[in-house]
C-alpha cells in the first residue's frame, strides 16, 4: 500500500517523497511526510498555546 501525505500530497516511493502523479492513486493510505509531520506538530503546539491563553482569559 502506498502512503500519501495528506498535506502536500506527496507519495512515498522507495523512501523518497515525490509529488503524486495524476492517475497514480491506487491503494494508498494517508499520512504525513517527515516535513509535514514536523510542521503539523509545530502548528498543534501553537494552537494548544492559543487555547490555553483563551481559557486563562476566560477565567479572569
Ligand atoms: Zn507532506
Amino acid at each position: 500500500m502506498e502512503k500519501v501525505c495528506c498535506r502536500c500530497m506527496k507519495n512515498e516511493k522507495e523512501g523518497k517523497w515525490v509529488p503524486v502523479e495524476e492517475g497514480d492513486y491506487k491503494d494508498f493510505s494517508y499520512g504525513f511526510c517527515p516535513q509535514c509531520y514536523q510542521e503539523t506538530l509545530a502548528e498543534i503546539k501553537i494552537a494548544t498555546k492559543h487555547r490555553y491563553r483563551k481559557a486563562a482569559e476566560l477565567r479572569v
